[in-house]
C-alpha cells in the first residue's frame, strides 16, 4: 500500500504544479477581430490560457519563461473543421496484417505531431470512431480534438462502397430508411428501434459529439444509384439535431445534392460544389450554379470548399508527390517508404480501374479540371461576402496524396489561388470555424480568456502564404513546442 500511496501522491504533484507564466514580449500580435496588426505587445500567458495581450511591461515572476517577439507574429493557431483522424491516408483500413497494423500505428504515432507542425492546435473529426479517437487521444502531445457522430443511410455512400460482409461491422452507426425497405431491408440481426434518426443522434449526443452529418450522395464515377435518406428521415434527424443543440452538417458536393442539404435545411455543407451536373464544363460561374451559390449565402450555411479532395487523389498519379520534401517533414519514415512499394499503390490501382498506367495523366488533368469549378464557386460565394471555413478532409479518401498538416495548409493554399484575400483566408481558419461549431469563446483570436493555443512566425500570414509554412514555435495550452521538433524526419 506504501508504494501505491507514493505513486498517487506523485501523480498528483505532477498535475497540481502550475507551470510557470509564459511572456511573449515585443511582438507583433495577428488576431482576426482586429483590422489592423497590434505591434509591440508584451503577451502573459498562465495556466494554458492568455492573460493580457498589452503594450505596457509586464511584471514578471521570477521563474516566468519569456520569448523575444521582435519581428515575430503572433496568430491563434489553426483549426481544421474538416478531418478525419482515424483513418491512415494511404493504408488500407481494413485487415490485420502485422505489416499493415505496424504502418497506420506509425501514421498514428505521426499523425498530430504533422499537424502541429503546420500549427494546426484544433480539429475537428467529421466521421470518427471510438477506437480512431481514444488511439488519437493516447498519444503525448497532441491537438486539440473534437467530433461530430456520423451515419450514412443503410447501404448508402460511404458505406456503399464496402463489401456487404464486413459492412455493418465496419459502419456499426446507420439509419434504417422505411422508403427503401424494398431493395435495402434491414440486415439480419438488427433492431429497427436502434437505427430510427433519433436513436442514432442521441448515441452520437451520449458519445460527446458536436456536431452531426450526414451524407447526401447517390454515386460518382459509374456509380449512381445509392440509396438517399427520405424527406420525412431528413427532417427527423434535423429536429433530433436540434434537440441536443448539435450543428448538421452534409457530405453533397454535386448541385442536386446539395440542392437537398439545403432542403434539409443543413447547418454546414461539408464540400464545396465542384460537380455541376449538366451545366459541368461551362465557362466562368453558370446562373443555375450562382443562384444556388446566392441561396447558400441568404441562409447563411457554412460552407467548406475542401478544395484539396480531387488534388489530393490526382497527387497519387504524379510522380514526384512521394519525393515532396515536405513529405519527410510529416510522413513517418517506414510509411514514406511503404507508399513507394507495389503493395502501396493499392488504390492507384483501384483508381486507375484497370487502365493502362499510360493514363494517369489524362486522371489526373480530368480530375484538376473539375476542381477548376469548386475554386469558381467558392471565390464567387467570396465575393458575395459569405464567411468562409477551412476544412481540408483529410484523408477524403485512402490516398497518400493527403497527409495531416501539410493538407490544411495546402487547401489555403488552394483558397488562394482561387483570389481569395489572405486576410479572408486567416480569418477562415480561425475565428470563423471556432464561431460556427460554437468555439469562440475558447479559441479563435489572441485575446485575454481564450486558451493559449498560438503560433508565433516569422513571415506575416496576411501578406505571405507561405508564413504558415514558416512556423517558429507552436504554443499548445501555454507549451511552447519547437517546430522543427515535430518533423518525421528529426533525428
Ligand atoms: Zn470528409
Amino acid at each position: 500500500m506504501k508504494h501505491l500511496c507514493l505513486f498517487v501522491l506523485s501523480a498528483f504533484a505532477v498535475t497540481a504544479a502550475p507551470a510557470a507564466d509564459l511572456l511573449i514580449e515585443h511582438v507583433t500580435v495577428i488576431s482576426p477581430e482586429q483590422s489592423q496588426p497590434l505591434t509591440d505587445r508584451n503577451v502573459l500567458i498562465r495556466d494554458g490560457r492568455i492573460v493580457s495581450v498589452g503594450q505596457q511591461a509586464v511584471a514578471a515572476k521570477g521563474d516566468t519563461r519569456k520569448i523575444d517577439g521582435r519581428g515575430k507574429f503572433l496568430t491563434p493557431g489553426i483549426m481544421d473543421s474538416h478531418v478525419h483522424a482515424s483513418d491512415s491516408a494511404g493504408i488500407p483500413p481494413l485487415g490485420n496484417d502485422p505489416e499493415l497494423v505496424a504502418l497506420r500505428d506509425a501514421y498514428q504515432k505521426q499523425q498530430p505531431r504533422s499537424y502541429l507542425y503546420f500549427g494546426v492546435t484544433q480539429l475537428l473529426d467529421l466521421a470518427s470512431f471510438g477506437e480512431g479517437l481514444k488511439r488519437f487521444e493516447s498519444q503525448p502531445v497532441k491537438p486539440d480534438l473534437l467530433h461530430c457522430g456520423s451515419a450514412p443511410v443503410l447501404d448508402g455512400y460511404p458505406t456503399a462502397m464496402i463489401p456487404k460482409e464486413v459492412r455493418y461491422q465496419a459502419f456499426p452507426e446507420y439509419v434504417y430508411e422505411p422508403a427503401n425497405a424494398k431493395e435495402h431491408p434491414l440486415p439480419a440481426g438488427a433492431n429497427e428501434a436502434e437505427h430510427t434518426p433519433e436513436a442514432v443522434v442521441e448515441r452520437a449526443a451520449q458519445g460527446g459529439a458536436h456536431c452531426f452529418k450526414i451524407f447526401i450522395e447517390d454515386g460518382f464515377g459509374p456509380a449512381s444509384n445509392w440509396p438517399l435518406m427520405s424527406k420525412d428521415t431528413l427532417t427527423r434527424i434535423r429536429a433530433a439535431t436540434r434537440k441536443h443543440k448539435m450543428v448538421l452538417l452534409a457530405h453533397a458536393n454535386a448541385l442536386d445534392m446539395q440542392r437537398i442539404a439545403l432542403d434539409a435545411d443543413v447547418d454546414v455543407l461539408a464540400h464545396g460544389l465542384w460537380n455541376w451536373g449538366e451545366y459541368d464544363g461551362q465557362p466562368g460561374v453558370p446562373a443555375p450554379i450562382a443562384e444556388h451559390l446566392r441561396k447558400i449565402h441568404a441562409r447563411n450555411i457554412g460552407y467548406q470548399a475542401t478544395l484539396r479532395v480531387l488534388p489530393g487523389t490526382a497527387d497519387m498519379f504524379r510522380e514526384d508527390t512521394l519525393k515532396d520534401p515536405m513529405y519527410a517533414k510529416v510522413v513517418a519514415p517506414t510509411v514514406l517508404a511503404w507508399y513507394a512499394t507495389e503493395p502501396g499503390q493499392w488504390f492507384k490501382q483501384i483508381m486507375r480501374d484497370g487502365a493502362p498506367p499510360s493514363v494517369d495523366m489524362k486522371i489526373m488533368h480530368g480530375w484538376l479540371k473539375q476542381n477548376e469549378q469548386g475554386m469558381r464557386a467558392l471565390k464567387y460565394l467570396n465575393d458575395l461576402g459569405h464567411p468562409l471555413l477551412v476544412g481540408s478532409d483529410t484523408p477524403s479518401a485512402p490516398t497518400y496524396g493527403s497527409q495531416p498538416g501539410y493538407d490544411t495548409y495546402r487547401e489555403m493554399r488552394l483558397m488562394a489561388q482561387s483570389g481569395i484575400p489572405l486576410p479572408t483566408i486567416f480569418r477562415a481558419a480561425t475565428l470563423n470555424n471556432a464561431k460556427q461549431f460554437g468555439l469562440d469563446k475558447d479559441y479563435g483570436t489572441v485575446e485575454p480568456g481564450k486558451k493559449a493555443n498560438l503560433l508565433l512566425l516569422t513571415g506575416n500570414p496576411l501578406e505571405s502564404m507561405r508564413a504558415w509554412a514558416q512556423i517558429e514555435k507552436v504554443i499548445l495550452h501555454g507549451e511552447v513546442i519547437e517546430r522543427e521538433s515535430m518533423a518525421a524526419n528529426k533525428k
